[in-house]
């Protein structure tokens, strides 16, 4: 299936395109499509269905949203669905990635409770009100200091007791076949088979 993927973000399209080795994942800016779309939603679900159906209402074709973020329940949640704008409030102004590890490394600082799990929610947009949504989590650890360079955003941050690294540690095949983005893309691809499936 040809789908049309709801981010301007390259990172996401190569980790979805190897999740969903079956399909075309194709990004708004290949086909000239000015996707924008302002985050406002208080669930991942929310974000991510918006995302789908603001890139929906401009395609008309079948399109694919995610959403994700990193929780860490002994700091009441945070940094959850503000994962990409973590800090930037305090600091007043986008932080990078970098200094977004960083403020979070302080922030826990005197935390001894270290556990902490990665969510994704995706949404796929068929039809005019036909859509599937799925949310899966992975769980791990926060490191007292960032390690590795594979993967993006908290990967250095987040430790996994099962493979003795952190996910930027791990080849990109081992984190998209586990992380939160490939077990809801795993879901996704299912429903996707078995839609194929019935149209047969
Ligand atoms: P988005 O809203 O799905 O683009 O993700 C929000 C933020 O969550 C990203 O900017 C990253 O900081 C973080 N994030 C999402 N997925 C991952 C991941 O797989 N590894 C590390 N950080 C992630």
């Amino acid at each position: 299936m040809e789908l049309i993927l709801a981010t301007n973000n390259d990172h996401k399209k190569s980790e979805i395109t190897a999740i969903l080795g079956n399909h075309t994942i194709l990004l708004p800016n290949e086909l000239d499509v000015p996707f924008d779309h302002e985050e406002t939603g208080s669930t991942y679900f929310e974000n991510a269905y918006g995302k789908a159906k603001t890139l929906y209402d401009l395609v008309h074709r079948p399109v694919l949203a995610d959403d994700s973020g990193l929780v860490v329940p002994a700091i009441g949640g945070e940094p959850g669905i503000y994962s990409s704008r973590y800090g930037s409030g305090e600091a007043r102004r986008m932080l990078g990635q970098k200094e977004r590890n960083a403020y979070l490394l302080q922030k826990m600082k005197k935390i001894t409770d270290r556990s902490a799990f990665f969510v994704c929610c995706m949404v796929l947009i068929l039809e005019d009100e036909r859509f599937f949504a799925c949310q899966e989590t992975v769980h791990g650890r926060i490191t007292l200091e960032p390690s590795g360079t594979g993967g993006f955003g908290y990967d250095p941050l987040f430790y996994l007791d099962d493979h003795g690294k952190t996910v930027a540690e791990l080849p990109e095949d081992t984190k998209n076949r586990i992380s939160h983005r490939g077990q809801a893309g795993k879901r996704m691809e299912s429903i996707i088979i078995d839609i194929e499936r019935e149209k047969r």
